[in-house]
């Protein structure tokens, strides 16, 4: 398959990212994620753009873009080239989204989220609270037979990629090491549009990464099971796989990720010294060691001393 041209190559050097959505400020664990991801490009002399994943509109907290933009500069963590943001890309992603209907591998799917947990129920397969349902292909006889009619601009169904059989996804993780996947037994056929038009995480994200020209994802291992239908469209849609390198989530009192949908509690970014009491704490959570004592360096300080101290 052959790679689309007007890509930024690779051949420029690393390019990395922090793509927080905005449904809250920054959060201990938000905060490990940017500062891995920016140590891991300055290490490697790149590239470090911030991408605000604004994209499921409800979900988002009009005034969380800006703060997230104050608590990463608070934090000395600038980025390198102008944000983007994705409610504006609703283009590219329905002309990968277009593509993909060319290449006949969509189809229509009119079930809801009760629908599919009817159908895993009569087949015997329980799915634990919070985890994600294996989607059990209720919609795709029709697509097999008729190969795709629908208009899938206005269909009010949601679209999904029908996957190939056996659908085994491997790669390699920097800090985890090899990682492996059988989306048709893990994941199902899954969706690139809701029915309610809006475009998904998993469409949107490779896109982005893959007309930025990323080279390196950084983020955290929540989203690690992700990862393998990344590379699936990827591989798809003809474009670079990425290095990925995945850092150790922050989990609260009771062992939950901290996230902005519980409410965790915001970095304090107030002032010089509280910011680099933030960074500290990530930092330790990062493992890095022998950094300098924050009071007596100034954050661009701590920042370089970090940089020379992150091993990847
Ligand atoms: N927007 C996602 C989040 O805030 C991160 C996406 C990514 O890094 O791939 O969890």
């Amino acid at each position: 398959m052959s790679i689309p041209k007007n890509l930024p190559s690779p051949a420029s050097g690393y390019r990395g990212r922090f793509a927080p959505s905005p449904t809250g400020p920054l959060h201990a664990g938000s905060l490990v994620a940017a500062l891995g991801s920016w140590l891991d490009a300055r290490k490697n002399g790149g590239k470090w753009l911030l991408r605000i994943e604004d994209l499921d509109t409800p979900r988002c907290i009009p005034e969380a873009t800006q703060q997230i933009q104050s608590q990463l500069l608070a934090c000395g963590l600038s980025w390198d080239e102008e944000i983007i943001y994705q409610s504006q890309r609703q283009e590219a992603y329905q002309r990968a989204l277009d593509r993909l209907n060319d290449l006949e591998c969509l189809y229509a799917c009119a079930c809801s989220r009760q629908t599919i947990a009817n159908t895993l129920a009569s087949l015997g397969i329980e799915t634990p609270r919070n985890q994600e349902m294996v989607y059990p292909g209720t919609c795709r006889p029709a697509y097999l037979i008729s190969n795709l009619t629908e208009d899938f601009k206005d269909s009010g169904k949601a679209w999904r990629i029908a996957l190939p059989p056996n659908c085994h996804v491997d790669f390699q993780d920097l800090a985890l090491g090899h990682q492996s996947q059988n989306l048709n037994q893990e994941v199902g056929d899954f969706v690139l549009r809701r029915s309610d038009g809006l475009f998904t995480y998993q469409l949107a994200v490779v896109v982005d990464d893959a007309e930025q020209g990323i080279t390196h994802i950084v983020r955290g291992e929540d989203l690690l099971s992700n990862t393998a239908r990344q590379i699936y469209l990827q591989k798809v849609l003809g474009y670079q796989r990425p290095e990925y390198l995945h850092l150790p989530l922050v989990l609260d009192e009771y062992g939950e990720k901290l996230s902005k949908q519980t409410l965790a509690t915001q970095i304090n970014t107030q002032d010089d010294k509280r910011s680099l009491m933030e960074l500290r704490k990530a930092a330790k959570h990062l493992g890095l060691k022998n950094l300098p004592d924050s009071q007596n360096s100034t954050i661009a300080e701590w920042l370089l001393a970090a940089t020379r101290a992150w091993k990847n």
